[in-house]
């Protein structure tokens, strides 16, 4: 019994250690001799040696493993390979990995986040946001916007267009602004918190669209002519993708274009392209000037070479171009950009007008999604984090402002959750924000993690706005110029079904590209079954089995001893969340090869288990982002309760999308036995306590520095007129008044006069010298400043 507790324990140690294979063969080998030596040749002796050697014999030399095991497996991997679409293969290939490949390798080198400086901004671009940004949003007023105009003013775009705010991402040589995708996402932010219209309109130009496509694809001759157009306005960009036919499927476009010799700008024979498409929801659209238009393009009579069918392909369409039909527009939930659908009925365009010239025919697919890769994490996260920020400030707040029971609503422990849920999901998106436009700007390109960021920062974003709406009730509802949440609320489904809908995001993009990007094995395994090559596969899945088995151990390990002796980064505060990731990074490797290893090529119709690993991954990624801001932040004590609150709801998150992949992967019995292995003592990872919450909603309810640095970045304004100014006003009127109030009720606690509401009481509590006149002003004014905080606004029926 002994020797066969030694025998595990150093098997365990060995697997632990990715002791190779070689060393382990000669230590089990010592270890059995030793046993021979002291127990001589015994019946169980001899057992374990022939076992021994039939185990480690074939497993140890490569020609015999070959043989005997890699050939057999290698052939029944190839015949169960799935196929893989052109588009889907070129879905997979974009950007690279970064963070998340650390999360799917089981042991995050913490050295990788903790190297990347810290996202910054240059003093041109701090003074652009300090200028022209905040002037543009002193000029929105949203309500205006979306109910009197439903378009943005003319002095709006006016100023839009001079200030460049569509050429952020082009080079200054092409007379763009050229800002770091950091400065991108803090603008779109600012713009986001005064108004959803103009933050889209700015957004849409900047993101996934014509000059993204001509700065990596077009050629010097499309880049000097467009470029400089677009960076000023001159030229209005709509990027035409999607069609009645293909949505979320973009690949099934119906939309075609067919090689021929036309007529065209007064010569007789020129070689180009007819063109038929039908596109809708396309933003800009509406007032575009040029169109990026992604349609099939065939070669029937073979005027380009030998293929009939020659890809996806993406040009740029002039909109008054013959034939262009420019129709009316969509009303996309009250938000007032700019959408709309457009047609093409035989229009004709010479062969240079596709991005990129000929050479790019057929490479359309490949042009989206690898920028897409950058774009999805930059816009619609920041226009996330705008809206998060803003209904924290104006949310917790209000919940200061107004009384209920004589008492502000947020001291209400029901209200303290909600509010302690949206600061601490605030804190989670904007440290995933400026993280991951940290790494974007030292030149990654992580596509898995840029649909986690557009996934999880839109979905958070929902639920933060739902809780605002909850919590200013009536005030949420009643829409009107005084209301700053409901057409903010009313546009969520916008981010959450564009760049990707958020369901086909998680349960498809999500894990279903992490499995075969950043896994360490798969996709070389996968290219050498593509190339035959079996002595490379068998290289690798030997390797791979080897981390599967370290894997197994490594969360046994971890978490019999939830993970207290890992060595990992942060103080006293943070170290035990470092230790935790790294617990959980180590199940989801094991349950991830688990999980490949028995549905294999079904994993890809598997969406609810692949929803799950997403979840996983997601979680784990924010928290290493919430830790490494926390860290760049410098510690401070005052963020603890936010940081806190932030670690622990996304681990208690991963840990249970882990469990319930347990729950739910094939074959029972083993499924149970690695949850053992993974939560050998249960689930230890608990969801924020009380006093957590506490600690964390009071951070909304007065002013502090760290109310300021969470809600960082928005435009604020102290206007009494204002939708949100009146609530700054009111915000610190009521703030100042507060210990007055505290006065009075110390003297109702007294019996020194009657108990009811400290504004009631004033005169009393004035005559019986509980208080001063100044501070009856101060009293008078924050009444003054609540009730027009808590006005809500009436129409007449001839107005609505
Ligand atoms: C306001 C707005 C602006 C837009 N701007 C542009 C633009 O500028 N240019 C452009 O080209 N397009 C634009 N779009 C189109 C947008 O990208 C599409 O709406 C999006 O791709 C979804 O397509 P769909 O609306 O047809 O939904 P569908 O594709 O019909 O999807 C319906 C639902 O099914 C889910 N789903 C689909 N496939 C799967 C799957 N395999 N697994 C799980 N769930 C799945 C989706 O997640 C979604 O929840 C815009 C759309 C809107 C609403």
């Amino acid at each position: 019994m002994i020797w066969l507790i030694a025998l595990l324990t150093l098997s365990w140690g060995l697997l632990y250690f990715k002791v190779s294979m070689a060393k382990a063969t000669l230590i089990i080998g010592l270890l059995l001799s030793v046993y021979l030596y002291i127990n001589g040749l015994t019946s169980t002796g001899k057992t374990l040696w022939i076992g021994f050697l039939a185990l480690f014999i074939p497993l140890t030399v490569p020609a015999i493993r070959q043989r005997l095991i890699s050939r057999w497996l290698f052939m029944l991997m190839k015949s169960a390979l799935p196929p893989m679409s052109q588009t889907e293969q070129e879905a997979l290939e974009a950007g690279n990995t970064w963070w998340d490949a650390e999360l799917f390798s089981g042991d995050p080198d913490w050295k990788v986040l903790q190297h990347l400086p810290p996202a910054h901004l240059s003093d041109e671009e701090q003074a652009f946001i300090d200028g022209p940004v905040t002037t543009l949003c002193s000029m929105l007023n949203d309500w205006d916007i979306t109910h009197n105009r439903k378009d943005l003013p003319k002095e709006v775009w006016n100023y839009i267009k001079k200030h460049k705010f569509c050429g952020m991402i082009i080079p200054k040589k092409y007379g763009g602004l050229e800002f770091s995708d950091h400065a991108h996402s803090e603008i779109v932010m600012k713009i986001s918190s005064r108004s959803s219209t103009a933050a889209v309109t700015v957004m849409v130009p900047n993101s996934l669209g014509p000059a993204k496509l001509l700065l990596v694809y077009g050629t010097e001759q499309q880049k000097n002519h467009y470029l400089p157009r677009l960076a000023t306005g001159a030229e209005i960009p709509a990027f035409a993708l999607t069609g009645p036919l293909a949505g979320s499927d973009a690949g099934a476009i119906p939309d075609t274009g067919v090689v021929c010799y036309e007529q065209f700008a007064g010569k007789e024979q020129v070689l180009g392209i007819r063109l038929n498409w039908d596109k809708r929801y396309i933003t800009l659209g509406p007032v575009a000037t040029v169109l990026g238009l992604a349609f099939k393009l065939y070669d029937p009579d073979h005027l380009l070479g030998d293929k009939e069918y020659l890809g996806i392909t993406v040009a740029l369409i002039p909109t008054n171009t013959t034939g262009v039909s420019i129709g009316r527009r969509h009303l996309p939930l009250n938000s007032a950009f700019q959408n709309g659908p457009n047609w093409g009925k035989n229009v004709f365009i010479p062969l240079d007008w596709i991005i990129g010239g000929v050479a790019q025919v057929g490479n359309g697919w490949k042009m989206l999604v690898q920028c897409l890769t950058t774009g999805r994490a930059i816009s619609l996260p920041a226009l996330s984090v705008g809206g998060a920020k803003f209904a924290c400030r104006n949310t917790g707040a209000y919940a200061r402002i107004r009384n209920q029971f004589n008492v502000p609503i947020g001291e209400f422990e029901g209200i303290e959750e909600v509010l302690a849920r949206m600061a601490g999901e605030t804190y989670i998106l904007d440290a995933a924000r400026k993280v991951t436009n940290a790494a974007l700007d030292q030149g990654e390109k992580p596509a898995v993690i840029s649909a986690i960021l557009k996934y999880e920062l839109t979905e958070r974003m929902r639920r933060i706005l739902n809780d605002a709406m909850d919590i200013q009730a009536g005030s949420g509802i009643c829409l009107g110029p005084k209301n700053y949440l409901g057409r903010l609320y009313q546009v969520i489904p916008v981010s959450i079904t564009v760049e990707g809908a958020n369901i086909l995001t998680r349960t498809m993009m999500i894990f279903g590209q992490g499995a075969m990007r950043c896994h360490p094995f798969i996709q070389q395994e996968m290219a050498a079954l593509e190339e035959n090559n079996l002595k490379q596969f068998d290289a690798l899945l030997f390797s791979h089995i080897g981390f599967f088995l370290h894997n197994m151990a490594a969360s046994l390990w971890l978490g019999l001893t939830n993970a207290f002796f890992h060595t990992v980064p942060g103080n006293q505060n943070t170290k035990r969340y470092y230790q935790q990731i790294t617990r959980l990074s180590s199940g989801f490797a094991l349950l991830t090869d688990y999980a490949l290893l028995t549905l294999g090529g079904a994993l890809k119709r598997k969406e609810r288990i692949s929803g799950r690993f997403a979840d996983a991954l997601s979680n784990l990624y924010l928290c290493s982002c919430v830790l490494k801001y926390y860290q760049d932040q410098g510690n401070l004590d005052d963020e603890a309760p936010l940081m806190h609150w932030a670690c622990q709801h996304t681990l208690y998150h991963a840990q249970q999308a882990l469990l319930s992949l347990c729950r739910n992967l094939p074959l029972r019995p083993i499924a149970g036995l690695i949850r053992t292995l993974i939560f050998p003592l249960g689930k230890t990872i608990i969801e924020p306590n009380d006093l957590l919450i506490r600690q964390t909603a009071r951070i909304l309810l007065s002013e502090s520095a760290t109310r300021n640095r969470l809600t960082y970045g928005i435009y604020t304004n102290d206007n009494a007129d204002d939708a949100t100014g009146r609530i700054e006003v009111a915000f610190q009127a009521v703030l100042a008044a507060a210990p007055v109030e505290a006065k009075i009720r110390a003297a109702q606690k007294q019996k020194i006069i009657a108990k009811g509401n400290p504004i009631l009481l004033i005169k009393e509590a004035l005559i019986n010298n509980v208080i001063t006149e100044q501070e009856v002003s101060l009293l008078m004014a924050a009444d003054k400043a609540r009730l027009a905080a808590i006005a809500v606004d009436d129409f007449s029926p001839e107005e609505l």
